[in-house]
């Protein structure tokens, strides 16, 4: 069902800028899997820890696991922030969320009537929360 709303180009637009989202504990232990690391050795290599809170490093304004010719090095370990870009819950709460972000996102449907759209999204955040994937505020 995503695929009528979203569909990425994987322009790397996301990936750009001097922060990242930021990391709970489970996709710390997620990437450390993916990349068969410690935890000692993911946030020395990766990994910036500010008060507390978890982002991955940035090199040439950019998360340091993106790649111009391949976009994400770290694909299946991701952060589950990043799985859920750029359907975000903010944009059910009004048409004006949606347009910002679609200015940015080349990969979200804007043809759609926000109504429809909306429609769509919320039924793919239940069930995404219901899988346990991505973490859900309705
Ligand atoms: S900005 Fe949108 S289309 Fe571009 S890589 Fe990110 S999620 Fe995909
Ligand atoms: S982890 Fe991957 S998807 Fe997330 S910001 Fe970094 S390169 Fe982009």
């Amino acid at each position: 069902m995503i695929e009528k709303i979203f569909n990425c180009t994987r322009c790397g637009f996301c990936c750009h800028g001097e922060t990242t989202v930021s990391l709970d504990e489970q996709d710390v232990a997620n990437m450390q899997k993916c990349l068969a690391l410690s935890r000692e050795e993911l946030i020395e290599r990766y990994l910036r820890v500010t008060s507390g809170q978890i982002q991955m490093k940035i090199v040439d304004g950019h998360c340091i696991f993106y790649d111009k010719n391949i976009g994400c090095k770290v694909h299946l370990g991701r952060p589950w922030r990043c799985r859920q870009w750029p359907l975000h819950p903010a944009l059910l709460k009004d048409g004006s969320n949606f347009s910002i972000i679609a200015e940015s996102c080349p990969g979200l449907q804007n043809d759609m009537q926000y109504e429809e759209f909306s429609h769509l999204l919320k039924e793919i955040l239940v069930q995404k929360e219901a899988d346990g994937g991505w973490k859900v505020k309705l």
